[in-house]
Protein backbone atom coordinates (compact mmCIF):
# COMPACT_ATOMS: atom_id res chain seq x y z
CA UNK A 1 0.00 0.00 0.00
CA UNK A 2 3.10 2.16 0.39
CA UNK A 3 4.70 1.81 -3.39
CA UNK A 4 0.75 1.24 -5.29
CA UNK A 5 -1.18 3.56 -2.99
CA UNK A 6 -0.36 6.14 -0.91
CA UNK A 7 3.44 6.28 -2.96
CA UNK A 8 1.82 7.36 -6.50
CA UNK A 9 -1.24 9.93 -4.22
CA UNK A 10 1.97 11.60 -2.75
CA UNK A 11 3.87 12.08 -5.73
CA UNK A 12 0.78 13.59 -7.25
CA UNK A 13 -1.37 15.28 -4.90
CA UNK A 14 1.38 15.83 -1.78
CA UNK A 15 2.96 18.75 -0.61
CA UNK A 16 7.12 19.15 -1.44
CA UNK A 17 7.52 18.32 2.72
CA UNK A 18 5.38 15.28 2.20
CA UNK A 19 7.03 14.15 -0.52
CA UNK A 20 10.37 14.91 1.12
CA UNK A 21 9.71 12.65 3.97
CA UNK A 22 7.62 10.22 3.08
CA UNK A 23 9.16 8.62 -0.57
CA UNK A 24 12.44 7.79 1.28
CA UNK A 25 10.67 6.39 3.49
CA UNK A 26 7.88 4.23 1.06
CA UNK A 27 11.00 3.22 -1.19
CA UNK A 28 13.84 1.63 2.27
CA UNK A 29 10.52 0.33 3.49
CA UNK A 30 10.69 2.57 6.81
CA UNK A 31 6.98 3.01 6.73
CA UNK A 32 4.30 0.15 6.30
CA UNK A 33 1.05 1.78 5.64
CA UNK A 34 -2.48 0.65 5.81
CA UNK A 35 -6.11 1.93 4.26
CA UNK A 36 -8.45 2.99 6.89
CA UNK A 37 -11.47 3.72 4.15
CA UNK A 38 -14.23 0.59 4.58
CA UNK A 39 -16.54 1.62 7.62
CA UNK A 40 -19.38 -0.78 9.00
CA UNK A 41 -21.44 1.17 7.54
CA UNK A 42 -19.36 2.38 4.84
CA UNK A 43 -18.45 -0.30 2.14
CA UNK A 44 -19.52 0.14 -1.81
CA UNK A 45 -21.15 3.57 -0.62
CA UNK A 46 -17.97 4.66 0.63
CA UNK A 47 -19.01 8.71 0.90
CA UNK A 48 -21.10 7.45 3.63
CA UNK A 49 -18.25 7.45 5.87
CA UNK A 50 -18.81 8.55 9.68
CA UNK A 51 -15.22 8.13 11.44
CA UNK A 52 -15.33 11.76 12.48
CA UNK A 53 -12.56 14.25 12.85
CA UNK A 54 -12.57 17.82 14.72
CA UNK A 55 -9.61 20.22 14.42
CA UNK A 56 -7.70 21.54 17.17
CA UNK A 57 -4.60 24.07 16.47
CA UNK A 58 -2.19 22.02 14.63
CA UNK A 59 -3.80 18.67 14.95
CA UNK A 60 -7.32 16.73 14.17
CA UNK A 61 -9.13 14.55 16.70
CA UNK A 62 -10.31 11.15 15.25
CA UNK A 63 -13.07 8.85 16.66
CA UNK A 64 -14.55 6.08 15.07
CA UNK A 65 -14.16 2.76 13.41
CA UNK A 66 -12.21 1.04 10.86
CA UNK A 67 -12.87 -1.96 9.26
CA UNK A 68 -11.50 -4.66 7.57
CA UNK A 69 -8.46 -2.92 7.31
CA UNK A 70 -5.57 -5.64 5.75
CA UNK A 71 -2.49 -5.41 8.20
CA UNK A 72 -3.42 -3.13 10.18
CA UNK A 73 -1.59 -5.21 12.86
CA UNK A 74 1.54 -4.77 10.90
CA UNK A 75 1.55 -0.94 9.81
CA UNK A 76 2.98 1.97 11.42
CA UNK A 77 1.22 4.22 9.49
CA UNK A 78 -2.40 4.39 7.91
CA UNK A 79 -3.83 6.82 5.72
CA UNK A 80 -7.55 7.68 6.48
CA UNK A 81 -10.87 9.12 5.67
CA UNK A 82 -12.37 10.96 8.04
CA UNK A 83 -15.97 13.09 8.24
CA UNK A 84 -14.77 17.09 9.14
CA UNK A 85 -18.29 18.56 8.31
CA UNK A 86 -21.84 16.43 7.83
CA UNK A 87 -24.10 19.57 6.60
CA UNK A 88 -23.68 19.01 2.59
CA UNK A 89 -23.72 15.84 -0.06
CA UNK A 90 -21.89 13.18 1.41
CA UNK A 91 -19.37 13.39 -1.02
CA UNK A 92 -18.28 16.74 0.60
CA UNK A 93 -16.82 17.05 4.13
CA UNK A 94 -14.56 14.01 3.59
CA UNK A 95 -10.77 14.80 4.41
CA UNK A 96 -7.61 12.83 3.79
CA UNK A 97 -5.45 12.28 6.96
CA UNK A 98 -2.14 10.29 7.14
CA UNK A 99 -1.53 8.69 11.23
CA UNK A 100 0.53 7.10 13.53
CA UNK A 101 -0.46 4.08 14.51
CA UNK A 102 1.79 3.28 17.26
CA UNK A 103 -0.35 6.15 19.71
CA UNK A 104 -2.98 5.61 22.67
CA UNK A 105 -5.88 6.50 20.93
CA UNK A 106 -5.95 3.57 18.30
CA UNK A 107 -6.89 0.17 18.71
CA UNK A 108 -6.65 -2.99 16.67
CA UNK A 109 -9.35 -5.57 16.71
CA UNK A 110 -8.21 -8.40 14.61
CA UNK A 111 -10.66 -10.42 12.52
CA UNK A 112 -10.11 -13.95 11.58
CA UNK A 113 -10.97 -15.43 8.14
CA UNK A 114 -12.66 -18.68 8.07
CA UNK A 115 -9.46 -20.18 7.58
CA UNK A 116 -8.26 -19.12 10.93
CA UNK A 117 -5.87 -16.38 8.80
CA UNK A 118 -5.36 -12.61 10.46
CA UNK A 119 -5.17 -10.31 7.68
CA UNK A 120 -8.23 -7.95 8.46
CA UNK A 121 -9.02 -5.43 11.65
CA UNK A 122 -11.73 -3.59 12.49
CA UNK A 123 -9.25 -0.07 14.11
CA UNK A 124 -10.92 1.78 16.88
CA UNK A 125 -10.26 5.56 16.99
CA UNK A 126 -10.86 7.21 20.49
CA UNK A 127 -9.15 10.58 20.44
CA UNK A 128 -6.61 9.45 18.10
CA UNK A 129 -4.39 12.18 16.83
CA UNK A 130 -3.42 12.94 13.43
CA UNK A 131 -1.60 16.44 12.61
CA UNK A 132 -2.56 18.87 9.75
CA UNK A 133 0.69 18.45 8.35
CA UNK A 134 -0.21 15.40 7.49
CA UNK A 135 -3.42 15.78 5.72
CA UNK A 136 -3.28 15.52 1.78
CA UNK A 137 -5.48 18.22 -0.12
CA UNK A 138 -7.67 20.79 1.86
CA UNK A 139 -9.76 20.02 4.56
CA UNK A 140 -13.82 18.94 3.32
CA UNK A 141 -11.97 18.28 -0.20
CA UNK A 142 -10.49 14.47 0.46
CA UNK A 143 -13.25 12.76 -2.01
CA UNK A 144 -11.10 13.56 -4.72
CA UNK A 145 -7.93 12.45 -3.06
CA UNK A 146 -9.15 9.26 -2.33
CA UNK A 147 -10.61 8.51 -5.92
CA UNK A 148 -7.38 9.61 -7.37
CA UNK A 149 -5.82 6.97 -4.54
CA UNK A 150 -8.00 4.07 -6.03
CA UNK A 151 -7.04 4.65 -9.38
CA UNK A 152 -3.84 3.48 -8.48
CA UNK A 153 -5.26 0.57 -6.16
CA UNK A 154 -7.64 -0.32 -9.12
CA UNK A 155 -4.92 -0.16 -12.12
CA UNK A 156 -2.41 -2.19 -9.92
CA UNK A 157 0.99 -2.28 -11.72
CA UNK A 158 1.35 -4.09 -14.88
CA UNK A 159 -1.87 -6.62 -15.12
CA UNK A 160 -1.53 -9.68 -16.71
CA UNK A 161 2.17 -10.74 -16.07
CA UNK A 162 1.39 -12.08 -12.83
CA UNK A 163 -1.45 -14.18 -14.90
CA UNK A 164 1.13 -15.09 -17.93
CA UNK A 165 2.98 -16.67 -14.44
CA UNK A 166 0.60 -18.33 -13.37
CA UNK A 167 -0.64 -19.66 -16.73
CA UNK A 168 2.70 -21.14 -16.83
CA UNK A 169 2.62 -22.82 -13.68
CA UNK A 170 -0.31 -24.85 -15.14
CA UNK A 171 1.74 -25.56 -17.86
CA UNK A 172 4.36 -27.27 -15.70
CA UNK A 173 1.46 -29.42 -14.08
CA UNK A 174 -0.55 -30.41 -17.20
CA UNK A 175 2.81 -31.82 -18.50
CA UNK A 176 4.11 -33.18 -15.14
CA UNK A 177 0.72 -35.17 -14.95
CA UNK A 178 0.65 -36.02 -18.58
CA UNK A 179 3.85 -37.77 -18.28
CA UNK A 180 2.51 -39.61 -14.94
CA UNK A 181 -0.45 -40.79 -16.16
CA UNK A 182 1.56 -41.38 -19.83
CA UNK A 183 -1.41 -39.61 -21.61
CA UNK A 184 -1.75 -36.92 -24.30
CA UNK A 185 -5.56 -36.96 -23.90
CA UNK A 186 -4.60 -35.26 -20.48
CA UNK A 187 -3.08 -32.50 -22.33
CA UNK A 188 -4.77 -32.34 -25.26
CA UNK A 189 -8.08 -31.33 -22.80
CA UNK A 190 -6.00 -28.60 -21.65
CA UNK A 191 -4.09 -27.26 -24.26
CA UNK A 192 -7.19 -25.05 -25.51
CA UNK A 193 -8.40 -23.53 -22.27
CA UNK A 194 -4.49 -22.67 -21.48
CA UNK A 195 -4.67 -20.90 -25.02
CA UNK A 196 -7.71 -18.86 -24.48
CA UNK A 197 -6.63 -17.79 -20.90
CA UNK A 198 -3.07 -16.94 -22.30
CA UNK A 199 -4.50 -14.50 -25.26
CA UNK A 200 -6.22 -12.64 -22.39
CA UNK A 201 -3.32 -12.26 -20.31
CA UNK A 202 -1.38 -11.26 -23.13
CA UNK A 203 -4.39 -8.65 -23.85
CA UNK A 204 -4.54 -7.10 -20.44
CA UNK A 205 -0.46 -6.77 -20.24
CA UNK A 206 -0.43 -4.70 -23.64
CA UNK A 207 -3.43 -2.60 -22.47
CA UNK A 208 -1.89 -1.73 -19.21
CA UNK A 209 1.58 -0.95 -20.45
CA UNK A 210 -0.05 1.37 -22.51
CA UNK A 211 -1.67 2.81 -19.57
CA UNK A 212 1.37 2.94 -17.87
CA UNK A 213 3.16 5.00 -20.73
CA UNK A 214 0.83 7.20 -20.52
CA UNK A 215 1.06 7.85 -16.76
CA UNK A 216 4.44 8.70 -17.77
CA UNK A 217 3.73 11.82 -19.05
CA UNK A 218 2.18 12.97 -16.12
CA UNK A 219 -1.56 11.60 -16.57
CA UNK A 220 -3.18 9.89 -14.21
CA UNK A 221 -4.84 6.12 -14.71
CA UNK A 222 -8.68 7.44 -15.35
CA UNK A 223 -11.52 5.24 -15.48
CA UNK A 224 -9.03 2.85 -17.77
CA UNK A 225 -8.25 1.60 -13.79
CA UNK A 226 -11.96 0.27 -13.60
CA UNK A 227 -11.65 -1.69 -16.37
CA UNK A 228 -8.45 -3.03 -15.57
CA UNK A 229 -9.42 -4.47 -12.09
CA UNK A 230 -12.64 -5.86 -13.37
CA UNK A 231 -10.70 -7.73 -16.03
CA UNK A 232 -7.65 -8.45 -14.30
CA UNK A 233 -9.82 -9.75 -11.09
CA UNK A 234 -11.95 -12.08 -13.46
CA UNK A 235 -8.96 -13.73 -15.09
CA UNK A 236 -7.18 -14.12 -11.68
CA UNK A 237 -10.29 -16.24 -10.58
CA UNK A 238 -10.73 -17.98 -14.14
CA UNK A 239 -6.77 -18.81 -13.79
CA UNK A 240 -6.70 -20.37 -10.71
CA UNK A 241 -10.44 -22.73 -11.09
CA UNK A 242 -8.52 -23.87 -14.43
CA UNK A 243 -5.74 -24.81 -11.73
CA UNK A 244 -7.84 -26.62 -9.52
CA UNK A 245 -9.41 -28.21 -12.14
CA UNK A 246 -6.16 -29.63 -13.06
CA UNK A 247 -5.16 -30.96 -9.51
CA UNK A 248 -8.28 -32.88 -9.46
CA UNK A 249 -9.26 -34.46 -5.88
CA UNK A 250 -6.11 -33.22 -4.80
CA UNK A 251 -7.98 -29.91 -4.25
CA UNK A 252 -10.38 -31.21 -1.84
CA UNK A 253 -7.89 -31.75 1.08
CA UNK A 254 -6.55 -29.10 3.68
CA UNK A 255 -2.90 -28.23 2.94
CA UNK A 256 -0.92 -26.76 5.47
CA UNK A 257 0.43 -23.76 3.82
CA UNK A 258 1.53 -21.62 6.83
CA UNK A 259 5.20 -20.54 6.28
CA UNK A 260 7.87 -22.98 7.57
CA UNK A 261 5.43 -25.57 8.33
CA UNK A 262 7.33 -29.30 8.23
CA UNK A 263 3.72 -31.17 7.20
CA UNK A 264 3.91 -32.88 4.03
CA UNK A 265 1.63 -32.24 1.20
CA UNK A 266 -0.87 -34.45 0.07
CA UNK A 267 0.23 -35.73 -3.39
CA UNK A 268 2.88 -33.38 -5.16
CA UNK A 269 4.42 -30.28 -3.37
CA UNK A 270 3.26 -27.96 -6.37
CA UNK A 271 -0.11 -29.06 -5.28
CA UNK A 272 0.43 -27.88 -1.76
CA UNK A 273 -0.90 -24.29 -2.33
CA UNK A 274 -3.88 -24.76 -5.01
CA UNK A 275 -6.95 -24.87 -3.29
CA UNK A 276 -6.05 -21.98 -0.61
CA UNK A 277 -4.99 -19.51 -3.59
CA UNK A 278 -8.38 -21.24 -5.72
CA UNK A 279 -10.31 -19.81 -1.96
CA UNK A 280 -8.64 -16.38 -1.26
CA UNK A 281 -9.11 -14.84 -4.99
CA UNK A 282 -12.27 -14.64 -4.41
CA UNK A 283 -11.80 -11.47 -2.55
CA UNK A 284 -10.38 -10.03 -5.74
CA UNK A 285 -13.35 -9.09 -6.72
CA UNK A 286 -14.45 -7.53 -3.78
CA UNK A 287 -11.82 -5.12 -2.15
CA UNK A 288 -10.47 -2.15 -3.95
CA UNK A 289 -14.42 -1.75 -4.93
CA UNK A 290 -16.21 -4.58 -5.74
CA UNK A 291 -16.30 -5.55 -9.45
CA UNK A 292 -20.02 -4.73 -9.73
CA UNK A 293 -19.26 -1.28 -8.41
CA UNK A 294 -16.29 -1.07 -10.87
CA UNK A 295 -19.36 -1.76 -14.04
CA UNK A 296 -20.81 1.30 -12.83
CA UNK A 297 -18.27 3.81 -12.95
CA UNK A 298 -17.64 2.30 -16.21
CA UNK A 299 -21.33 2.19 -17.24
CA UNK A 300 -21.80 6.21 -15.97
CA UNK A 301 -17.88 7.63 -16.51
CA UNK A 302 -17.25 5.54 -19.71
CA UNK A 303 -20.09 4.99 -21.51
CA UNK A 304 -21.95 8.01 -20.06
CA UNK A 305 -25.03 5.75 -19.61
C1 LIG B 1 -9.62 -9.21 1.20
C2 LIG B 1 -10.15 -7.83 1.47
C3 LIG B 1 -9.29 -6.84 1.91
C4 LIG B 1 -9.79 -5.55 2.20
N1 LIG B 1 -8.90 -4.62 2.68
C5 LIG B 1 -9.37 -3.37 2.96
C6 LIG B 1 -8.47 -2.38 3.51
O1 LIG B 1 -7.28 -2.64 3.72
N2 LIG B 1 -8.97 -1.15 3.79
C7 LIG B 1 -10.27 -0.83 3.56
O2 LIG B 1 -10.64 0.32 3.81
N3 LIG B 1 -11.17 -1.75 3.07
C8 LIG B 1 -10.74 -3.01 2.78
N4 LIG B 1 -11.61 -3.96 2.29
C9 LIG B 1 -13.04 -3.64 2.19
C10 LIG B 1 -13.55 -3.50 0.76
O3 LIG B 1 -13.15 -2.28 0.20
C11 LIG B 1 -15.08 -3.66 0.82
O4 LIG B 1 -15.35 -5.00 1.22
C12 LIG B 1 -15.73 -3.38 -0.51
O5 LIG B 1 -15.64 -2.03 -0.86
C13 LIG B 1 -17.23 -3.80 -0.51
O6 LIG B 1 -17.90 -3.24 0.58
P1 LIG B 1 -18.75 -4.16 1.56
O7 LIG B 1 -17.89 -5.32 2.00
O8 LIG B 1 -19.31 -3.28 2.64
O9 LIG B 1 -19.93 -4.77 0.70
P2 LIG B 1 -21.30 -4.06 0.33
O10 LIG B 1 -21.05 -2.65 -0.07
O11 LIG B 1 -22.26 -4.33 1.42
O12 LIG B 1 -21.72 -4.86 -0.97
C14 LIG B 1 -22.37 -6.14 -0.92
C15 LIG B 1 -22.66 -6.58 -2.34
O13 LIG B 1 -23.58 -5.67 -2.97
C16 LIG B 1 -23.04 -5.19 -4.20
N5 LIG B 1 -23.40 -3.77 -4.37
C17 LIG B 1 -23.36 -2.80 -3.43
N6 LIG B 1 -23.75 -1.61 -3.96
C18 LIG B 1 -24.03 -1.84 -5.27
C19 LIG B 1 -24.46 -1.01 -6.34
N7 LIG B 1 -24.67 0.31 -6.19
N8 LIG B 1 -24.63 -1.58 -7.58
C20 LIG B 1 -24.42 -2.91 -7.76
N9 LIG B 1 -24.00 -3.75 -6.77
C21 LIG B 1 -23.80 -3.22 -5.54
C22 LIG B 1 -21.53 -5.32 -4.06
O14 LIG B 1 -20.90 -5.46 -5.31
C23 LIG B 1 -21.43 -6.63 -3.24
O15 LIG B 1 -21.53 -7.75 -4.11
C24 LIG B 1 -11.15 -5.26 2.00
C25 LIG B 1 -12.02 -6.27 1.55
C26 LIG B 1 -11.55 -7.54 1.29
C27 LIG B 1 -12.51 -8.60 0.82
Amino acid sequence: MGLAMIGPLLLGKGTKEQKDYYIPRIINGDDYWCQGYSEPGAGSDLASLQCKAVREGDKYIINGTKIWTTHAHLANKIFCLVRTDNTGKKQEGITFLMLDMDQPGIKVEPILTMAQDHDFNQVVFTDAIAYVKDRIGEENEGWAVAKYLLEFERSGGVGGSKSLSDINFIKKLVSKISSQIQGDDFSSIYANKMNELEIKAKAIQYTSLRILSSLRSGESPGPESSMMKTLVTDLEQEISELTLEVIGYYGIAFQDTSLGTNEPAIGDEDYRAVAGKYQNLRATTIYGGSNEIQRNIMAKAVLGL
